[in-house]
């Protein structure tokens, strides 16, 4: 029988875990997570090359740290001087990020100073990006809202992918340290509800295949984005309420450094918004990795999805990030996450199951691209297994055309944007549950059960979801911490 059950190792758990200890009041916790420790990680695509499907977990995604231990480790400071173009305060994600329905904005920065200097503490990098040159990037911001876009800007720490594992690897033996529980290679597979009130989880343990109830007082769900789906199952499986979410559908771009030098140099990561002709649809550039590599993680159902990282000292010449477009549906339909892994799915199988690739020009001249195109391309594709082919039999033609439009939009503040030997890497997807519904304390509305981080909507970044993890073990706690 514990005092809390946490579903889930990502930052947003390990920041509660961590507060927890610091709080000093909090017995007898288990952190539960079906993958491994931070040590036992390791992606065996830096070896062989290709995505070969992890079972039974991707352990990019699964284990302590959950989908920080391999990311680029871009910590994201934002603070009150980062607005949008209507003076709210920027939060990243959807619609400035959804932490703004539960705090204030000046609890929400006291919390991100804090959670930044805990990054500190287990030895991020001291030197925050984005601050040096703000004449520079007020001129570039101009010119983006010249062109309908809005270009924001805020201070960004980079821990680096490999520098990521070692500070998580940090914080796991610090949380050992102090006795917190926790249970690896074993999956949550539901919650225990009676009478209204979370009673405990019921697990299966992977390595031994047993099935086991653990008992606990109160359950915060940190499942991240790789269990959005399973949350949204149980959700309606055990009627906790929801609000209808969205999903980020779209690619990877891949370009030199040499087109995004200024951006780079100035913001390390610039996120341009814009709403494209002719739908107006949200579109936005999404974790930015300078010298970095386009990667493949692997999600639900066998799902392969790409992303990208970039190390503190290996280094490629070319820049990938996000293009995602913010596809919101209404009645009838509400199943944002069914939407997204099929357009998944109809990539991955076109495919052969991995990651396809395709030339900007070749988009814009109707034609696919093929393997010997891209050793000819001036261009050339950091991620050895992607496949080329043709992604436009794959993505909606909404999602296309916003995609194509925003490309053009953004070649006119960075020249060479559009360059037809740029790289399209698909599907880039990112699933949100249903954003589960919560009250000021985190609570669904099952008595004692919570959600925090990615998984049920309330985050989208490490930064967030850190804090997130930090403010929860202060609600439940009831206490406050002043250092
Ligand atoms: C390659 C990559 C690069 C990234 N780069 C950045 C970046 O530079 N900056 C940034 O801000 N963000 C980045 N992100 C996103 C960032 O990692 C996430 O926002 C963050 O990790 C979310 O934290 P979380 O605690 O909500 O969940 P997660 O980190 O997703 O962790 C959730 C954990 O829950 C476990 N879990 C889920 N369901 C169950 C279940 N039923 N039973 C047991 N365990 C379960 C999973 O195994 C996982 O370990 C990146 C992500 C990836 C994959």
């Amino acid at each position: 029988m514990y005092d809390l059950i946490v579903v889930g190792m990502g930052p947003s758990a390990v920041f509660l875990a961590y507060e927890l200890i610091e709080l000093n009041n909090y017995k007898n916790v288990l952190l539960i997570d079906q993958g491994k420790p931070v040590e036992k990680r390791s992606c065996p695509m830096e070896k062989v090359g290709h995505c070969v499907n992890c079972k039974p977990y991707c352990n990019i995604t699964c284990g302590f740290s959950g989908a920080g231990a391999f990311s680029d480790g871009k910590l994201n400071s934002y603070h009150l001087s980062s607005r949008d173009k209507n003076g709210n305060i920027y939060l990243g994600g959807n619609d400035g990020g959804y932490f703004k329905q539960y705090m204030s904005e000046k609890e929400i920065t006291d919390l991100l100073t804090y959670t930044d200097n805990v990054y500190l503490k287990f030895g991020a990098d001291k030197k925050l990006n984005g601050v040096d040159h703000m004449d520079e990037i007020k001129k570039l911001q101009e010119k983006a809202s010249r062109n309908n876009l809005n270009l924001v800007s805020y201070p960004i720490r980079h821990l680096g992918t490999e520098k990521a594992h070692i500070l998580y690897g940090k914080l796991e033996d610090y949380l050992k340290e102090h006795n917190i529980n926790m249970l690896f290679e074993t999956e949550v597979k539901d919650l225990i509800i009676e009478d209204g009130s979370v009673k405990g989880v019921k697990v299966h343990k992977l390595k031994d295949k047993t099935d086991e109830d653990i008992m606990g007082s109160k359950v915060v769900l940190a499942v991240g984005r790789k269990g959005a789906s399973w949350l949204s199952e149980i959700c309606i499986k055990h009627g906790i309420n929801t609000k209808l979410g969205s999903v980020d559908i779209g690619i990877r771009y891949e370009l030199p450094d040499k087109v995004m030098e200024k951006i780079n140099e100035y913001m390390y990561e610039g996120k341009f918004i814009g709403r494209p002709f002719p739908y107006g649809d949200k579109v936005r550039t999404f974790c930015q990795n300078p010298s970095g590599f386009v990667s493949a993680e692997v999600y639900d159902n066998g799902l392969t999805l790409v992303n990208g990282h970039s190390y503190k000292d290996k280094k490629s010449t070319n820049t990938n990030l996000a293009i995602l477009v913010s596809h919101h549906f209404t009645y009838p339909f509400d199943k944002p996450i069914e939407y997204g892994e099929n357009v998944a799915q109809n990539l991955n199988r076109l495919g052969g199951n991995a990651i396809m690739v395709q030339r900007l020009g070749d988009i814009n001249r109707g034609r696919r691209t093929w393997p010997e195109d891209l050793e000819n391309n001036s261009v050339i594709p950091t991620l050895k297994g992607a496949v080329a082919g043709d992604l436009t039999y794959g993505l909606g033609y909404r999602t296309m055309t916003d995609i194509l439009q925003f490309i053009k939009d953004v070649d006119k503040v960075v020249e060479g944007f559009a360059h037809p030997d740029n790289l399209l890497y698909g599907p880039e997807i990112k699933f949100y549950s249903n954003e589960v519904v919560l009250d000021k304390n985190f609570m669904t509305n099952i008595n004692g059960l919570y959600s925090i981080g990615d998984g049920g909507g309330l985050t989208t970044g490490l930064m967030m979801a850190s804090c997130a993890g930090v403010k929860m073990a202060r609600i439940l706690t009831g206490e406050k911490n002043e250092k």
